[in-house]
């Protein structure tokens, strides 16, 4: 099937005179006739739900439908991309381990890897994006578990080798994890390039319109565990807390590493997404595929707008021929990648507010990949913190403006950019 018709159609098919529309299943729990069906499921012996902790009827619909959308086996729903984030990489690198991961992600991400799960005993070494594969390889060590991008990173918007990261993380014997936020399934599918597990913070443009925070975890079920099962004895050996089950043994190569996310990390974190957010994520991914476009057209027109306009510095967006990721871009992401776009205006900090006060349409807002056009400048907003030498070090200029164009009219926004202008 298409990605048109999988975001459709694809995670919940009714049965005879069942809803049209996938059920939310407001219930903490379920109801056994005997204590032994119960405890099955307790067992991982038989599929079915008993807690809305671990998992919920909505949440799994809408999981299958993205891993359809992703070309996975196996999906999960968190309760935000932080979440989807840190279970990935938990799910593979605990205590001891070490993580290789690309310098340019999103700042929530980098802060969990580099502080938070430091404090867990977790090592990381980051690698700037222009890393070659030499450098990418000389990043390794013995305790190397996974490797961490993100396809189109925020708000860097720099593009990810995905196919040189998998190819290097596969000869060192490890997945490669991608977070696929910003271009979606609609405009690139990691697996297709050899990426192992692909996480999403579904709040962006999967959910689409600002109205609730979420996250996904996606198994593409390619990678053979049982070849590397010393470094990763969490599938491969028995787990005591689960009755001595070996999660590649009981569910394959196509479920292992979901299951035991699920039956561990949900278990015991329990950072579930709603179903009443699952339900509306749905609604969001039944329109993914039509929403994409009109974001990577607007973007594209507004980043050529900028470019040409005297009081812009400098514009990244993957699609201009003049960025430094529009090789890659052509090769990873030939729909367009999503309609974030980057750009640093003439002058000082205070230039970059006085423009951002005159928008009259643009809103800002600490948010991107919503159906309203919006901006933020991370000098006054994510990195206020920093002063401007410690922001000019950082590679943030203070009149960086990040801007995530919308589904408007372009010439709308294009107006309301050049009256802010001026
Ligand atoms: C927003 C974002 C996250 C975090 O998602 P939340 O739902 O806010 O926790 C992770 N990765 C990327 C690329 C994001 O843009």
């Amino acid at each position: 099937m298409h990605i048109d018709t999988t975001c459709v159609q694809a995670g919940y098919t009714p049965g005879n005179g069942e809803p049209r529309q996938v059920p939310i299943i407001q219930s903490t729990t379920f109801k056994y006739d005997t204590s032994e069906d119960m405890g099955k499921l307790f067992d991982l012996e038989a599929p079915g739900y008993f807690y809305t902790r671990l998992q919920n009827p909505t949440n799994d619909f809408v999981a299958a439908k993205i891993a359809a959308m992703e070309g996975g086996t196996a999906a999960m729903l968190t309760s935000s991309g932080q979440a989807a984030s840190f279970f990935s990489l938990f799910n593979l690198c605990e205590n001891g381990g070490h993580i290789v991961s690309s310098s340019s992600i999103y700042g929530g991400t980098f802060n969990l890897i580099a502080v938070t799960m430091a404090k867990m005993g977790i090592s990381v070494t980051f690698v700037p994006p222009t890393a070659t594969e030499e450098e990418l390889h000389a990043a390794f060590r013995p305790n190397t578990r996974v490797v961490f991008g993100e396809t189109i990173a925020n708000p860097a918007l720099t593009v990810l080798d995905i196919e040189m990261y998998a190819r290097v993380a596969h000869e060192h014997g490890v997945p490669l994890v991608v977070d696929n936020t910003f271009p979606t399934p609609v405009n690139c599918r990691p697996f297709e390039w050899g990426a192992d597990i692909v996480t999403h913070a579904t709040t962006k443009y999967m959910d689409g319109h600002g109205s609730a925070v979420g996250g996904a975890i996606v198994d593409s079920g390619k990678f053979d565990w049982r070849a590397h099962a010393d470094k990763f004895p969490g599938l491969c050996t028995p787990d005591e807390s689960y009755h001595g089950i070996t999660y590649v043994d009981r569910f394959g190569l196509e479920g292992a590493f979901i299951t035991k996310c699920t039956a561990q990390l949900m278990r015991d974190l329990g950072s579930i997404q709603s179903p009443q957010h699952a339900f509306l994520l749905n609604l969001g991914l039944e329109s993914l595929h039509v929403r994409m476009p009109k974001h990577v057209e607007n973007g594209q027109a507004v980043a050529e707008f900028l470019e040409q306009h005297p009081k812009v510095e400098s514009v990244r967006y993957s699609g201009l021929p003049s960025d430094p990721y529009y090789k890659l871009a052509q090769k990873y992401l030939p729909n367009g990648g999503c309609g974030v776009v980057s750009f640093v205006i003439k002058g000082k900090r205070q230039d970059a507010l006085d423009f951002m006060r005159r928008l009259k349409l643009i809103a800002i807002e600490t948010h991107v990949a919503d159906a309203r056009s919006c901006c933020l400048n991370p000098a006054t907003a994510t990195h206020r913190q920093l002063s401007d030498a410690q922001l000019e070090a950082a590679g943030i200029p203070v009149g960086l403006v990040r801007l995530s164009c919308g589904l408007e009219n372009k010439a709308d926004l294009i107006a309301d950019l050049a009256q802010a202008l001026g």
